[in-house]
């Protein structure tokens, strides 16, 4: 909390409306009894609160009002977001607390809390998290739906899957709720807005699951055709790309069969690669003019201009903060190769910075 903040103001109430999802504004009279009853609502009320003062920190509060009544009836709309809120919770302290202790990737969650309303709304259950703006659902529907902020939401899902984590419930376009574009962000311009410069989170972990070996073979960029999931090797990964677009029949500088083609010649003529290390050289060889997923680092290179020359990785200082992720294969020796592999593309921390986690530090978060 800023050491000036003598309060705390909301300013808005939300609800994702049925249907299209779209976020709509409530009155507090409004959010009280929109909550539960028949035919209550399926979608969580939020709310943003800020601190008074003259750098206002920025809270996301998700609410359960009239909890005591809520958990008697537990085949109501209300009782199944509790349960969602909980598990979400859960998730972040089990498998998030070290993405979440920077607030880079996902929202800093500062726990589940009780507040007593009296009469007015019983026992409301809150949720409060790092708030971190307006969601790609929204912004889809407007002019910064470009190809650029595509690309951010597609870098910051494969930083997620790199952080060994899948959503799990992606299927539509209205699952695009799930990316938050920060739009307060310090230094913010409108032109950075437009070419994918905005800090980018991922939000709802629900139904989530750890220890994702992600077996992508493609980057979520534009493909130009549609790829079945099979092919591309990871199921989340393909359906984000096609929420996104990137499926849809059109002409683009590297077509998805050259990279796949590439992908399986490449590990063939490498097979002590680890999968992530392919998949950087591939971004750097294939899509040279796109944003790589971790832009913090020093590029990639090559060691010769030949298609399939040997990449060079940029060298950085061992982490020691890696979330566990159990190797499923009975290969003990593939075990060592990706340990190495993960430390060979690990970012140097700051001085006197604490470290940063292996992958979502390397997202760039703030304009320059
Ligand atoms: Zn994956």
């Amino acid at each position: 909390m800023p050491a000036d903040a003598t309060s705390i103001v909301i300013p808005q109430i939300f609800i994702n409306r049925y249907g299209d999802r779209r976020r709509i504004e409530l009155t507090l009279h409004e959010a009280r009894t929109w909550g539960y009853g028949p035919g209550d609502e399926t979608e969580m009320i939020f709310a943003q609160a800020k601190t008074t003062g003259t750098s206002p920190s920025r809270f996301c509060l998700r609410m359960i009002f009239d909890f005591e009544k809520v958990r008697r009836d537990k085949t109501s709309n209300s009782y199944r977001a509790c349960q969602r809120l909980l598990k979400d919770a859960d998730f972040h302290s089990t498998h998030l607390s070290a993405a979440d202790a920077y607030g880079v990737l996902v929202p800093v969650h500062y726990g589940m809390w009780f507040m007593d309303t009296g009469i007015w709304a019983g026992k409301v259950l809150l949720s409060i998290t790092q708030w971190c703006g307006i969601s790609w659902h929204e912004l889809s529907f407007t002019n910064a739906n470009t190809e650029a902020n595509r690309i951010l939401v597609g870098r910051t899902v494969e930083a997620l899957h790199d952080y060994g984590i899948v959503l799990g419930d992606l299927e539509s376009t209205t699952d695009n709720r799930q990316f938050v574009f920060d739009l307060n962000a310090p230094g913010l311009t409108r032109a950075d807005v437009l070419n994918g410069q905005t800090p980018c989170y991922i939000v709802g972990f629900s139904d989530a699951e750890a220890n994702h070996k992600c077996q992508r073979k493609l980057p979520i960029l534009p493909h130009g055709s549609f790829v079945p999931f099979e092919k591309f090797g990871c199921r989340e990964i393909a359906c984000v790309s096609s929420i996104l677009g990137f499926m849809k029949k059109s002409k683009t500088s590297t077509s998805a069969s050259t990279a796949l083609q590439w992908y399986d010649e490449y590990s063939k003529r490498y097979p002590t690669m680890s999968n992530l290390d392919v998949l950087m050289a591939q971004r750097a060889k294939l899509y040279p003019n796109m944003p790589p997923v971790y832009s913090q680092e020093a590029p990639v290179s090559f060691t010769s201009n030949e298609l399939y020359a040997e990449a060079i990785f940029p060298k950085t200082p061992d982490e020691d903060s890696f979330p566990e992720t159990p190797d499923d294969s009975d290969d003990e020796e593939q075990t060592v190769e990706d340990a190495n592999a993960v430390v060979a593309h690990s970012l140097a921390p700051e001085p006197l910075e604490p470290a940063p986690t292996r992958y979502s530090a390397r997202i760039r978060r703030t304009p320059e």
